[in-house]
């Protein structure tokens, strides 16, 4: 009865679904995981949009997620009596490339040629698409919360979908897979095979809050596949391995593994559980204005808000996970949250931790603690700009390039080991390039008075070396300054004297463009170099104040 419109995928959305396809990938099994997660997420979402507005029309008594197998017409449906979409949210939300992460994904598998197309899928995921993999033809028939007419939406995952209206579909999601015949050779099972789905529910969903039941058309009840119990509320003794991943996957939408698992229980006057995770590397948004914060907040289990900002300080926004509280209104809002002490409290306790995790890591496993830096430092060295409280803990795990060992980073207090005796001065370099600091005139007398010099070349690092002030009670020097203190200088007393001449008409040349023309001991080779006044700022910081227009 009703009109059936055809749509054009958009065509990076028509990339991907080739991609699926035509997919060589060979864990097709993790298209149910996927469907199975946006269900959760949509049963999120309906719960809590019940709890905030009373006056929609939605029931609410028996939330769960349902696998439909039939192995006559060889299909497999995943429902939810969840949140639902609007027609124009399914043209939006399933039509478009809407995550960041599928973006970024086409990107890197255009760079790589097409390439290396499996280690990317296991990387980055590619969420409702994935159904693809199994299938040959997906119907999806949803209806919003509050909405009275429902959508479906079918595609063979060519260049186009179909639209229709639904009068009568019930509350939630329903997604149809058409499924493609299994060939094991292929890593194709027959997802609809009760014991195939028995297994997947059990490897990737076991913990998702929510029932998934499978209903047979041969079995009279359906059974429960998964405990339900929410992992973070678990004891960690208790919690195997797989099982922390597979719940980083799902808050994180990264399918690698995390590379650190934090795992906090509080007890007492504040009660909060929380499940943090490091990833293994950045997202490709880590620096860009505005990127995504990664802890969810959840209140007595109930799912509040993903990129819960009010939990986590800027320089920690790559940490994933789940912060379970005890005691806040469910009521919330993200401005009332900043204001909120409990929660203020719980933010403070959880950047102890995870600071207190990664001066662990450094201790006792440096070569994983350097990937993390690799791909994290530059965040973390934020913090101790913006973080005044917590400095000390953040100089603790601070790697930075050195004049010791160029191959290799130093911390603050192995570069204080390694301090001359009476050297009372960390010096340091801050320049744009790293090339150009390593090939600095200004390191000449250092390196022949076997001192180290740090090399600041992050962007970050003109700010806080500045403010910060000093480590250990050592103070940062910049060995591009006036006057430094090295032994040489005062063993070669410059015979000034005798260039007098020379260096007040060089002083006239160069009037407009320098303040002073002096001798100097500190070059060894070069014949000069330009420093800054003791009192003026550093080149970087000029540049960085120009460049904010100061
Ligand atoms: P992601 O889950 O990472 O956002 P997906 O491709 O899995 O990416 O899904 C895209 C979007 O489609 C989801 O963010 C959600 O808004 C919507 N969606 C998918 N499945 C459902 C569902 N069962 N119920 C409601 N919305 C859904
Ligand atoms: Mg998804």
């Amino acid at each position: 009865m009703s009109q059936v419109e055809t749509f054009e995928f958009q065509a990076e959305a028509q990339q991907l679904l080739q991609l699926m396809i035509h997919s060589i990938y060979s864990n097709k099994d993790v298209f149910l995981r996927e469907l199975v997660s946006n269900a959760s997420d949509a049963l999120d979402k309906l719960r809590l949009e019940s709890l905030v507005d009373k006056e929609l029309d939605a029931d609410t008594s028996d939330l769960h997620v349902e696998l439909v197998a039939d192995r006559d017409q060889h299909t497999l449906t995943v429902r939810d009596n969840g949140i639902g979409m609007t027609r124009e949210q399914v043209i939006e939300l399933i039509g478009t490339i809407a995550r960041s992460g599928t973006a970024e994904f086409v990107d890197r598998w255009r760079q790589a040629k097409h390439d290396g197309t499996a280690e990317l899928i296991g990387k980055f995921g590619i969420g409702f698409y994935s159904s693809f993999m199994v299938a040959d033809r997906v119907v999806l028939v949803t209806r919003r919360a509050g909405q009275s007419e429902g959508t479906r939406w079918e595609s063979t995952g060519s260049d186009t979908y179909q639209l229709s209206t639904v009068p009568d579909a019930a509350p939630g999601t329903a997604v149809t897979l058409h499924l493609k015949p299994a060939d094991e050779d292929n890593h194709l099972f027959d997802y609809a095979d009760p014991a195939v789905l028995r297994r997947i529910v059990k490897r990737y969903s076991d913990f998702i809050a929510w029932p998934i039941r499978m209903a047979a058309p041969e079995a009279a009840q359906s059974e429960t596949l998964n405990s339900m119990k929410a992992l973070w509320s678990r004891s960690a003794a208790e919690i195997k391995p797989e099982e922390y991943t597979e719940f980083y996957r799902h808050v994180s939408h990264d399918w690698t593994d995390p590379l650190e698992t934090i795992h906090l229980r509080a007890e007492g006057a504040l009660e909060f559980d929380a499940l943090l995770f490091l990833p293994a590397s950045a997202p490709y948004d880590l620096h860009m204005r505005g990127a995504r914060r990664g802890v969810q907040l959840y209140i007595k289990r109930v799912f509040i808000m993903d990129d819960c900002e009010a939990l986590l300080p800027e320089y920690l926004r790559f940490v994933k996970g789940v912060v379970d509280s005890a005691d806040l209104s469910l009521n919330v809002s993200r401005e009332i949250l900043q204001q909120d002490r409990q929660i203020q409290t719980i933010r403070r306790r959880l950047v102890k931790k995870v600071l207190g995790t990664l001066k662990d890591m450094l201790a006792k496993d440096p070569q994983r603690y350097a990937a993390f830096w690799r791909e994290f430092g530059q965040a973390v060295k934020e913090g101790l700009v913006n973080d005044p409280d917590n400095r000390a803990a953040i100089l603790d795990v601070v790697q930075l390039a050195s004049t010791h060992d160029l191959d290799q980073p130093t911390t603050l207090r192995a570069y204080v080991e390694r301090m001359k005796p009476g050297q009372t001065e960390i010096f340091h370099l801050v320049g744009e390039q790293r090339g150009t600091l390593e090939n600095s005139p200004h390191l000449e007398a250092f390196a022949a008075n076997g001192v180290e010099v740090l090399l600041l070349h992050d962007p970050v690092d003109a700010m806080w070396v500045d403010m910060v002030g000093d480590f250990d009670g050592k103070p940062f020097t910049s060995a591009s300054r006036g006057e430094v203190d090295l032994k040489a200088e005062h063993e070669q007393p410059p015979a000034v004297e005798e260039y007098a001449e020379l260096l007040s008409w060089m002083g006239g040349r160069l009037a407009d463009r320098v303040k002073e023309v002096r001798l100097s001991s500190r070059l060894t080779t070069s014949a000069a170099c330009l420093v800054t006044d003791t009192l003026d700022a550093s080149p970087a910081l000029e540049k960085l104040y120009r460049a904010m227009g100061q």
